[in-house]
C-alpha cells in the first residue's frame, strides 16, 4: 500500500477512507461483504482481548503465558549461530515439512522417549508453534458433522478449530473432589468420571483432544487415567490429538506420560509439542506434530497449502538446542532437568502468596501456569456490575487490571458456553515469571488484601 509520507497506518486508512477509497472498513461497504461461515462465531479470542488490556494499564504481568526469563545461554547462541550461517541455505526456503537437521533430531529424541524407531522424513512435522500442528490435526482430520470430544478447562482454541473445520465439540469436564478437610488442593482433585465419558463416544466421534499437563488447571494425567482414555479411544477406533506442550513441567516427582506410547495408541494419536515451551523461547514459534505417516500425510496437506514452512534459521537453532539437550537427556545438567525445578519454587512461591490472601490455589502439578479461586478473597472488591453476557471472573480480572494493575486470565475462557457460570470464580496467573515480577505481584495482593472496605 503507497502511503503518504509521515503518516501512520490508522491515519492512512481513514484518509483514504474518507477520499471513497473502496476499503472494507468503510460501513458502506462492510453490509455488503459477507463473511465466510467458518468464521461464523469464533471471531472472539481472550488473548488478543486480555494482552491489549494487560499492556494497556501498565501491569505487572501474569496474564499470558510466557516467561518473562530469557532462555538459557545455550538456546540463544544456537539462534545466533544459526543466522550467523554463511551457508546461504540457512536464510533460504527449506524442505516443507521440517528443516532436515531438525526432523532428524526431533525424530532421534522423541523416538527414544516413546520407545519407537521415528522416521524423520514422515513420522515429524515441523509447524510454526503449536497452535499450527493442532489447526493441521483438526483440518486434516476432522469432517463436516465430526464430533471431537474436549475436556474441560481447554485451550481456548480447540473449540474454535474444531468449529473450523466442521466438526461439533463435544465437552466433558473435570470434576473437582471435595477438598475433604484439606485447606489446599490440587489439580489431580479435579478427574474425569469414566461413565460420563464413555457416555461421550457416539458413532459420529472422530477424535478426543487430550491436553497432559493440562492449561490452565496444571493436571499431570496419571498413567491409569491416560489408560482409561487409551481403551475407549481403542474401543471406539478414535483419534487422540494429544498436546502434550508442557511435557518438560512436571512437578513434585509425577511423570509425564506420553498417551502414544500406550497399547493401540501410536496408529492413532498425534502427539504436538512446542520448542516455545520447551526452550522458554514463546516467540520462535517452532512446533511439531509426530505420529504414524497415515495421519500426518493429511496435516502436511493442511500445511503445504497454508502455510508451507516455518522459519529456517528458528528450525536450525531449535534443532541445535535439542542436539546438545539429547547429549545429555535426564543428566542433571540438562535444561529440561533445571527448568521444572526452577519453576516449582516459583510455583510455591506464588501460592504461598495467594494462600495469605485468601485467593485459593489449586496446587498444579505441571506447567506454569496455576488456578485460584478468587470466593473467599479477603480484600474489598466493589460490587461489579451484573452481566448475562460476562462472567464474573473475567469482569474481577478487568477491574484488577484496571485498578490494582495486576493481569490474570479469567478461567471461564477455558469453558464452553454452558459451563462459563460454573466455573466463573476461578482466576489463572502464569508463575514463569522472575522473582522480582512475583514479588510485586504479592505486594499488590497484599496492600490491596490490607485495604478497608471503601479504602
Ligand atoms: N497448546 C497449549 C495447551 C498451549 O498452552 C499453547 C500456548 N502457547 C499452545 C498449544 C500453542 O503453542 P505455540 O506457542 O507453540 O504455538
Ligand atoms: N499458551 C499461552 C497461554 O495459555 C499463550 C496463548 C496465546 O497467546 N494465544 O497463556
Amino acid at each position: 500500500m503507497l502511503r503518504r509520507p509521515g503518516l501512520s497506518l490508522t491515519r492512512e486508512l481513514l484518509r483514504r477512507n474518507n477520499l471513497g477509497f473502496p476499503l472494507c472498513y468503510s460501513k458502506a461497504k462492510m453490509s455488503a461483504v459477507s463473511k465466510a461461515r467458518r468464521v461464523e462465531g469464533v471471531d472472539k479470542n481472550i488473548w488478543v482481548e486480555f494482552v491489549k488490556l494487560a499492556a494497556t494499564y501498565k501491569t505487572v504481568n501474569l496474564g499470558q503465558g510466557f516467561p518473562n526469563f530469557p532462555p538459557p545461554d545455550f538456546v540463544r547462541e544456537a539462534f545466533v549461530e544459526a543466522i550467523s550461517e554463511k551457508d546461504t541455505l540457512i536464510h533460504q526456503y527449506t524442505r516443507a515439512f521440517g528443516h532436515p537437521p531438525l526432523v532428524t533430531i526431533v525424530a532421534k529424541f522423541f523416538g527414544k522417549l516413546l520407545g519407537r524407531e521415528l522416521d524423520p522424513l514422515s513420522n515429524v512435522l515441523v509447524t510454526v508453534g503449536a497452535y499450527e500442528a493442532l489447526f493441521c490435526c483438526f483440518q486434516g482430520l476432522v469432517d463436516d458433522g465430526d464430533e471431537v470430544i474436549i475436556i474441560e478447562p481447554y485451550f481456548d482454541c480447540y473449540e474454535p478449530m474444531v468449529k473450523m473445520a466442521g466438526g461439533t465439540p463435544v465437552f466433558i469436564p473435570l470434576r473437582p473432589k471435595s477438598a475433604e478437610g484439606r485447606t489446599l488442593t490440587s489439580s489431580g482433585d479435579w478427574q474425569l468420571d469414566p461413565e460420563e465419558l464413555e457416555a461421550k463416544f457416539t458413532k459420529r466421534t472422530k477424535a478426543i483432544v487430550l491436553n497432559s499437563p493440562n492449561n490452565p488447571l496444571g493436571k499431570v494425567f496419571s498413567r491409569k487415567e491416560l489408560e482409561l482414555i487409551a481403551g475407549l479411544c481403542v474401543k471406539h477406533n478414535i483419534l487422540c490429538f494429544s498436546d502434550e506442550v508442557y511435557e518438560w513441567l512436571v512437578y513434585d516427582g509425577n511423570k509425564h506420560v506420553r498417551i502414544a506410547s500406550l497399547p493401540g495408541m501410536w496408529d492413532r494419536t498425534v502427539t504436538i509439542g512446542s520448542a516455545g515451551k520447551t526452550f522458554s523461547a514463546t516467540g520462535w514459534k517452532v512446533g511439531w506434530a509426530l505420529g504414524p505417516d497415515d495421519l500426518l500425510t493429511h496435516l502436511r496437506t493442511v500445511h503445504q497449502n497454508s502455510v508451507y514452512h516455518c522459519a529456517t534459521a528458528a528450525q536450525e537453532a531449535v534443532a541445535r538446542a535439542l542436539q546438545t539437550e539429547f547429549q545429555r537427556m535426564e543428566k542433571p545438567e540438562s535444561y529440561l532437568v533445571q527448568l521444572p525445578k526452577e519453576l516449582q519454587q516459583k510455583r510455591d512461591r506464588l501460592v504461598n502468596c495467594l494462600s495469605a490472601v485468601g485467593m485459593k490455589p489449586v496446587i498444579p502439578e505441571g506447567t506454569y501456569f496455576l488456578i485460584a479461586d478468587i470466593s473467599e478473597f479477603k480484600a474489598p472488591v466493589p460490587d461489579l456490575q451484573k452481566s448475562d453476557e460476562e462472567p464474573y471472573d473475567s469482569r474481577f480480572v478487568k477491574w484488577m487490571i484496571k485498578n490494582k494493575g495486576l493481569a490474570a486470565i479469567p478461567v471461564s475462557a477455558f469453558y464452553s458456553t454452558p459451563q462459563k457460570k460454573n466455573f466463573d470464580r476461578f482466576i489463572r496467573f502464569c508463575f514463569a515469571k522472575e522473582n522480582a515480577t512475583l514479588d510485586a505481584a504479592a505486594d499488590i495482593l497484599q496492600q490491596w488484601s490490607q485495604m478497608k472496605p471503601g479504602q
